[in-house]
């Protein structure tokens, strides 16, 4: 949590019953469209991480809002972490599990050399399956993943503290109660 929490916390709304009953939807559309909060977020993303960056990793869809600032900062790319079927070259894919269900998530083949150091970005992290598989696909296509980014925790659905318990540093700026 950063010092402007509270503040990023103001500009997030809450959707309750969204996409179905019992979700409590938390919305970043009014923090983008926030000026100063939209900055302050990017900010604290990119002082939050540690040493060189090669590629930020964004996740769709709400991920890639943010990987690109904060790599534009970072002087590193942004690589796309897409839904199966989304991206038009050679991929490869990994499988996670839903509450009914598995999703599958895909990255270009080819997007880098073995050895590049990638920070993953997503807005939000609730159990980690798409981060923890996003995570394992990148390793497995030989990335080095040591950080991870959420504008928003809900830390008893602990997805986070599973990262850290991979070994990631995981950097999250506005924790919410429930899920
Ligand atoms: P999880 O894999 O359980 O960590 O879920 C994280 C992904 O689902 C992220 O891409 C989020 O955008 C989305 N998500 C999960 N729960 C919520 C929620 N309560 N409000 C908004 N997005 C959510």
């Amino acid at each position: 949590m950063t010092a402007s929490a509270d503040d990023l916390a103001a500009l997030i709304h809450t959707i309750p019953d969204f996409p179905k009953p019992g979700i409590m939807f938390r919305d970043i559309t009014t923090l983008l469209l926030d000026p100063a909060g939209l900055a302050r977020a990017v900010e604290a993303i990119v002082d939050a991480v540690e040493g060189p960056v090669d590629l930020v990793a964004g996740i769709e869809a709400r991920g890639f809002l943010f990987a690109s600032p904060v790599a534009l900062a970072l002087g590193a790319g942004v690589l796309l972490v897409r839904k199966d079927g989304k991206l038009p070259g050679a991929t490869i894919a990994e499988d996670y599990a839903l509450e009914y269900g598995t999703d599958r998530i895909a990255i270009h083949a080819d997007a880098f050399a073995p050895g590049a150091r990638v920070l993953l970005i997503d807005d939000l992290i609730a159990t980690g399956g798409t981060a923890r598989a996003a995570a394992r696909l990148l390793r497995k296509a030989g990335a080095q993943v040591t950080q991870a980014a959420f504008v928003i925790d809900l830390p008893e659905l602990g997805g986070a503290d599973a990262l850290r318990a991979e070994g990631l540093h995981v950097t999250t700026l506005v924790a919410f109660d429930g899920h």
